[in-house]
Formats: C-alpha cells, sequence, structure tokens
C-alpha cells in the first residue's frame, strides 16, 4: 500500500505496488471519482470540457515512466495519425530548442528558476503541446498525471489569461498527483519535460 491521506477532508488512497502504468492510472481515476463525487455534493463542478484547451498550451513535466506510457500509446495509432502526431513532436522539438537549451545549462542551484522562467515563456508564446489535435488531446487515456489533476473551478475564461493565478483548482487533484507520482520509484520516477521525454522514447515514432 502506497498510502493515503486527507485532502480538504476527502480521503484519498493509492493501492501501490503497481503491475503497470495502466493500473496506476485506473487507481487514480477511481480516487478522482471520489474527490469530484465530493466536490459536486458541494456543487462545484469543473468548469472543464473537451474543446477548452488552455491548459495544452503550458509546460508539462512528468516521470520517463508517464512519458514511455504515452509513446507505446503513440506507436498504436494508425498510421495518418502517428504521422501527423510525429511531425507536431517535431515541430515542438524545433520551436522549443531555445528554451529546452536553457535547462540543459542550469545546474543545482538554478534549477528551479530557470525552470520557473521557461514555463512562464513557454506559456507567454502559447505553444500548443503536440498531441493537441482539433483541440482535444490524441491520446486522452495515455496523459500524463500532470494533465490528470487539472480540473478548473469557475470561469474557463481564467485558464486563458496571463498568468492562470486566477483559476480556481480542487486542492485535493494535486494532492492525489503527488501520492500517485511517489507511486513511480527508480529510474522511472525522473522527472522531464514531457513532450521532449516522449520523443526520447519514441525514436521511430514516424510510421
Ligand atoms: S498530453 Fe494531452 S492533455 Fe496533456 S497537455 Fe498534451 S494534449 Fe493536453
Amino acid at each position: 500500500m502506497t498510502g493515503g491521506q486527507e485532502a480538504d477532508g476527502i480521503p484519498l488512497e493509492m493501492q501501490g505496488a503497481y503491475a503497470d502504468m495502466a493500473a496506476l492510472y485506473e487507481d487514480v481515476a477511481r480516487n478522482m471519482t471520489v474527490v469530484l463525487d465530493v466536490h459536486a455534493g458541494m456543487g462545484l463542478v469543473p468548469s472543464c470540457s473537451k474543446g477548452c484547451d488552455a491548459c495544452c498550451h503550458q509546460l508539462v513535466l512528468s516521470t520517463v515512466a508517464e512519458a514511455r506510457e504515452m509513446a507505446h500509446a503513440l506507436e498504436s495509432l494508425e498510421p495518418a495519425p502517428r504521422s501527423l502526431v510525429a511531425g507536431r513532436i517535431d515541430h515542438w522539438l524545433e520551436v522549443t530548442g531555445p528554451l529546452r537549451h536553457a535547462l540543459q545549462q542550469a545546474n543545482d542551484e538554478t534549477l528551479d528558476e530557470v525552470v520557473d522562467t521557461m514555463a512562464a515563456q513557454y506559456w507567454q508564446q502559447r505553444i500548443p503541446c503536440p498531441f493537441l489535435v482539433e483541440r482535444a488531446c490524441i491520446l486522452h487515456d495515455a496523459r500524463p498525471l500532470a494533465c490528470r489533476q487539472h480540473h478548473a473551478l469557475g470561469d474557463p475564461v481564467h485558464c486563458g489569461e496571463a498568468d492562470g493565478q486566477n483559476v480556481d483548482q480542487m486542492e485535493a487533484m494535486e494532492d492525489l498527483f503527488f501520492l500517485a507520482q511517489d507511486a513511480i520509484t527508480g529510474e522511472d520516477a525522473e522527472i522531464g519535460i514531457f513532450p521532449e521525454l516522449v520523443a526520447m522514447l519514441s525514436e521511430s515514432r514516424h510510421p
């Protein structure tokens, strides 16, 4: 058992010792249902919906395990959509080259500051995630934990505003995100920029 905790008075329980990422995501989904039900009981329903894609223009970090899951999902796509996404990944690598270069130059002392600066510049440029196709995640079932955790409350117009500071989130979802990441261990738990990790893990992504 990885453990549980109370978040906003909501009990979160992760089973732990997952056979694979599908099992982890299943457990996350089970906990998310609890969180959403409790909020619904208080009249708080997320405003997120398909086609609302502001959060898919942010810098997304993930573990290697999450990126590998996406890389496998990418291989399962039909040739046409796979080719489309592979092309978008190539374009994303090109567009984000200078930002990623700055990150590579960071050391332990400067890393947090460089990541914050990168996230701000990334957001200013509104760089779309390479998996965002027709305003929806083309591999939604394989999306990383950071994307699963995002549940905005209130007017979705705030999600597209300058710094996103006016977006109310469900705190319990954030706690669930950290519990889930804690369940990933070893080299699989190393953190990187999500699309970059997927690109590294899917070098034969072009059909
Ligand atoms: S992986 Fe999917 S949900 Fe996450 S940012 Fe990219 S398109 Fe959006």
